[in-house]
């Protein structure tokens, strides 16, 4: 059962939050000012924090860079208010993972808590310290790290977060949208020509004839799958 934590200082938002990730199946903690929160994120006990931004002692802003700074890799969603357009920017800089702008619909924060948890279980997938071939690529996803002919290759975080979904959807057909859920969650929505062109990039990489695909294959009118 997933943990989650909400620091949120007014009663009725907080009380209402709880209730509704309960009835969802997640088990909640509460924290209801600056200092418990942090000192319960911490803890490094939870697998998501909904974290508010103004709050009394200290700031949702603050949690989260000290809490980066100690190392707690949780992922954080922050409950910004209107008018904070700047301070949310700010907020994913911080560390954040996603922000939800006050006032927001239940069934959109369900859904983005639903994304991230599925983004964060993705990225934990236990294999990931060992080095693994693709095609032409040795490639070590907790490091986000690759090879080509032993030969470092730079790729982008997203390059990898996307190669890794298929990696582990592999000899699975991913439609687009998969890959757009997965990959980008709610918080960017890329056309679906961003999909070809992560495809088009990966295979001139992985692929010994990219115009020739034997790895990562279309599958046509569905989507895409890697063979392995
Ligand atoms: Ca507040």
């Amino acid at each position: 059962m997933y943990r989650i934590l909400i620091v949120e200082d007014e009663q009725a938002m907080l009380m209402g939050l709880k209730d509704n990730l309960e009835f969802e199946g997640y088990q909640v903690d509460i924290a209801d000012d600056g200092e418990k929160g942090f000192e319960m994120i911490s803890k490094n006990e939870h697998d998501l924090v909904l974290l508010d931004v103004m709050l009394p002692n200290m700031s949702g802003f603050d949690i989260c860079k000290n809490a980066r700074k100690n190392g707690v890799s949780t992922p954080i969603i922050l409950l910004t208010a209107k008018g904070e357009e700047i301070d949310k920017v700010l907020g994913l800089e911080l560390g954040a993972d996603d922000y939800i702008t006050k006032p927001f619909s239940l069934r959109e924060l369900l859904a983005r808590v639903k994304a991230l948890l599925r983004r964060t279980d993705q990225v934990k997938t236990p294999k990931d310290d060992q080095n693994i071939i693709i095609g032409n690529m040795e490639i070590n996803f907790s490091n986000y790290e690759a090879w080509i002919e032993k030969q470092a290759i730079k790729m982008s975080h997203k390059e990898f977060e996307f190669l890794h979904y298929l990696w582990n959807q592999k000899n699975k057909v991913v439609s687009r949208d998969d890959l757009l859920d997965n990959v980008w969650g709610t918080d960017y929505v890329p056309s679906s020509r961003t999909v070809d062109n992560f495809i088009l990039k990966l295979r001139q990489k992985i692929e010994k004839d990219s115009n020739n695909p034997k790895i990562i294959i279309t599958v046509h009118g569905v989507g895409y799958k890697l063979i392995n």
